[in-house]
């Protein structure tokens, strides 16, 4: 059940919990999501969001689209996980 697989499938490298900086560029504007949490890998860097995560991103995404935000930065907290389900 647990997801032990902590296997950088790029590198090689490990994958460690930390937070990422998200952004989106919606064209007429940019929404940027602070703390998210994520998986990174210690050696290229690349990051894994998982699908709890995504689905929150997204939603906040489409909100931002829906206000034609020109600039939406926000916290990642467990509301908007919330909110999202
Ligand atoms: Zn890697």
């Amino acid at each position: 059940m647990a997801n032990t697989h902590t296997q950088c499938p790029l590198c090689g490298g490990s994958k460690t919990l930390s937070s990422t900086t998200f952004t989106a560029d919606l064209g007429f504007g940019v929404v940027v999501v602070r703390h998210v949490p994520a998986q990174v890998c210690d050696q290229c860097g690349e990051e894994w969001l998982d699908d709890t995560t995504s689905a929150s991103l997204e939603s906040l995404v489409n909100d931002a689209r829906a206000k034609r935000s020109m600039v939406e930065v926000t916290e990642y907290t467990t509301s908007i996980t919330q909110k999202a389900s």
